[in-house]
């Protein structure tokens, strides 16, 4: 399994490479710069590698990007997350032309609903933790060969819980993800989406301080949680909109 990290908030692109079948690879939210894209395509040719499948973890625009580089793979997202990218589209491709542009848009956000257990493919198992929370169909994936769980835009060690403040119950949903991914027996690594890696006692560590953060935005507190002190300014806002959004 390899790592990338994109110089756009800290954002991580997994690569599996397949056991089965010579290669292939599944690629996870490939990102985010145009001349990123053309490296991590690069990267994989120079080592023999294709993407056999790839796999959206929700439909923000830093996450459902692609280029012609990486050739014809299914990419995949949960159906909920589809809907988005599909009903959202224009939002999306404002969004993604204004923070990295120069995409090929023909090929943004184009994802097939999957709805199972596993992503279907021929290398490691890649298991779904489809939930709400972040953003409408999250799906993390979890590989329990080497207990490493890909989180999609949570449990990062960077950036504080990010809620879908549309959504009808936005901390509701956000804990039931939180506790979805508690309850992934095996975790041994965690990946988040924006951020560093981190090891069993990490993910434990990151989970409790999300739940932390939730329990202060929820109660319509001004929470010191140390990702605020060191993060960027859009973060900061972002947070005092959220503690505005649910003050009880
Ligand atoms: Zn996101």
């Amino acid at each position: 399994m390899l790592i990338a990290t994109s110089s756009f908030e800290l954002t991580t692109t997994t690569v599996v490479v397949s056991s089965a079948r010579p290669g292939g690879c599944l690629l996870i939210d490939p990102g985010v710069t145009v001349a990123e894209l053309t490296r991590l395509a690069a990267e994989l040719a120079e080592r023999g590698l294709a993407p056999s499948a790839a796999w959206s973890t929700h439909p923000h625009w830093d996450h459902v990007l692609w280029s012609a580089e990486l050739g014809p793979a299914p990419r995949y997202a949960a159906p909920a997350a589809v809907t988005v990218a599909e009903t959202e589209r224009d939002g999306i491709l404002d969004e993604m032309q204004r923070a990295a542009p120069g995409h090929d848009l023909s090929l943004a956000g184009r994802l097939r609903p999957l709805d199972g257990p596993a992503i279907p493919w021929d290398g490691p198992e890649a298991r779904l933790i489809v939930h709400d929370g972040h953003a409408p169909g999250h799906g993390a994936v979890f590989f329990p060969g080497s207990g490493v769980l890909v989180a999609g835009d949570m449990c990062s060690d960077v950036e504080i819980p990010l809620l879908d403040t549309v959504a009808a119950d936005p901390i509701g949903d956000y804990r039931t993800g939180l506790e979805r991914l508690a309850s992934v027996p095996g975790v041994r690594h965690v990946v988040p989406g924006h951020g560093h890696a981190g090891d069993a006692a990490e993910f434990r560590r990151r989970l409790e301080a999300d739940s932390a953060y939730l329990d202060a935005v929820s109660a319509g507190k001004l929470y010191g949680d140390p990702r605020l002190a060191d993060g960027p300014e859009w973060m900061r806002v972002t947070h005092e909109e959220q503690v505005r959004c649910f003050r009880p």
